[in-house]
């Protein structure tokens, strides 16, 4: 590619990132709707829109959201916390409020970091029914005993989920997926970095008609996918290849998480991919947890869906803090990821199929003494868990023991898919057996496993 077509990436790319970066985007309502239609003007985006109480497997489509203004002000009337200042600044997906509080009662609804006393933290609720604010955890510190107006004008109304898609036909009707999250507020590197790759992405393949046809996917995560993948089944035997586009704008090195089955022709044409660029590079296996590649890959789909990032998300610094901002955008890093997307999907033509996996059928197994076998019984996309009570309902967690739980349900769940026993996911998940044997009981009672 020589050098003005690189510096027309750059230019798109700035003009692209200042415009999006202030919009509020939430899994649902007007600011990813408006980030959908902006994206209109560079590419042929359809936008679907599917009425809230939806069924979508196991879940349901929320309410819409939308939010107008919030702050928090002092017995002064000052404003110490302002919605206008940073979208930030808002649980999001706060239900509307607005009354006097004391401190005590306040602090209820706050939340800070205090690993990056500085920054404001990313925090979302959205399901279950919460409000709240965020801010630095200095700007906390700083809160005396008084009483305090909250005010949060938001909406929580019957409407719609929006995504934007795009299939661009190429010689051969079967399709590699692309998928990228639109649900993320003012924050570059995820997710804004992967809707800016992707749109550059299908519009350079509107221009050079591909091999294999594309589909592009602009949701939001996790429901997004699910419901995507519940409407589209009947098109998921074209999905050939696929990789979701995420944290693709910072400056560390290239990280590719592999498919669930680590072997199928994407694994091994990003990994030639990488070698060829000669740069440095991360090859990790599949992980449950993490972005939308958690449904494509859950067990009842198994899609050859992989991810290809830069730093993963929870990786860097300023991850899920006002830290990740257009100061850590330069256009050169994005440039040469959409380059590398450019390279694997040129690569995928005629590639030779390398893989063993799908060709050694795996073969079913039944419960021995001390290592049982479970199905997972909710095998397409991840069960709701969050209405079970086993899902952290606020995305900001201090209690580990809790992480380690819900990151140990996702593993049994994605793994039970008969071919595999307690000591199997222990190998695989380094987790160790008894505590994997504890989760499955809680999970056969809540009737997400059988036991073989
Ligand atoms: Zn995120």
């Amino acid at each position: 590619m020589n050098d003005s077509k690189i510096n027309q990436f750059s230019t798109k790319i700035s003009k692209l990132c200042e415009l999006l970066f202030p919009i509020h985007r939430c899994i649902t309502g007007n600011g990813t709707r408006e980030t959908l239609k902006i994206l209109k003007n560079n590419i042929d985006l359809t936008l679907h829109e599917i009425p809230t109480g939806t069924k979508v497997f196991d879940w349901q489509i929320p309410q819409e959201w939308n939010i107008s203004d919030a702050y928090i002000l002092n017995e002064n009337n000052k404003k110490i916390v302002d919605y206008k200042k940073s979208n930030l600044h808002v649980l999001q997906y706060s239900v509307p409020i607005d009354k006097k509080l004391s401190l005590d009662e306040l602090k209820k609804h706050l939340f800070t970091n205090s690993k990056h006393p500085d920054l404001i933290p990313y925090v979302t609720s959205y399901y279950s029914k919460n409000w709240g604010f965020c801010l630095s955890y200095n700007e906390f510190l700083k809160l005396k005993d008084e009483t305090y107006h909250v005010m949060i004008d938001s909406k929580l109304k019957d409407g719609s989920l929006t995504y934007g898609e795009l299939l661009i036909e190429g010689k051969i009707k079967n399709e590699i997926l692309i998928s990228t999250y639109v649900c993320h507020p003012s924050l570059y590197n995820d997710n804004l970095s992967g809707i800016v790759l992707t749109t550059l992405l299908a519009e350079y393949f509107l221009k050079n008609k591909p091999y294999y046809s594309i589909r592009f996917l602009f949701i939001p995560e996790t429901i997004g996918s699910i419901a995507w993948l519940s409407i589209n089944e009947k098109k998921l035997d074209n999905i050939e290849h696929g990789l979701v586009a995420t944290c693709v704008g910072d400056s560390g090195v290239f990280t590719y998480k592999k498919t669930r089955d680590g072997d199928n022709t994407i694994d091994h044409v990003v990994e030639d991919v990488l070698i060829n660029s000669k740069k440095p590079f991360k090859i990790l296996d599949f992980w449950p947890s993490g972005s939308d590649e958690r449904q494509y890959c859950s067990p009842g789909f198994n899609l050859p869906v992989g991810s290809l990032m830069r730093t993963p998300y929870e990786n860097f610094e300023e991850y899920h803090t006002s830290g990740d901002n257009l100061n850590l955008m330069n256009p050169k890093n994005l440039v040469e990821s959409l380059l590398l997307y450019i390279s694997i999907i040129n690569k995928l033509e005629n590639y030779p199929d390398k893989s063993t996996v799908k060709k050694q059928k795996r073969k079913k197994k039944t419960s021995k003494f001390n290592d049982p076998v479970f199905l997972n019984l909710f095998p397409k996309c991840e069960p709701h868990l969050n209405k079970r009570g086993l899902y952290n309902s606020i995305n900001q967690s201090k209690n580990l023991e809790k992480m380690k739980t819900q990151k140990t349900i996702q593993w049994i769940l994605n793994l039970s898919d008969g071919t595999n026993s307690i000591n199997d996911i222990a190998k695989i998940s380094k987790i160790n057996s008894s505590f994997l044997l504890e989760i499955s009981e809680i999970l056969l009672k809540q009737k997400l496993l059988l036991k073989l």
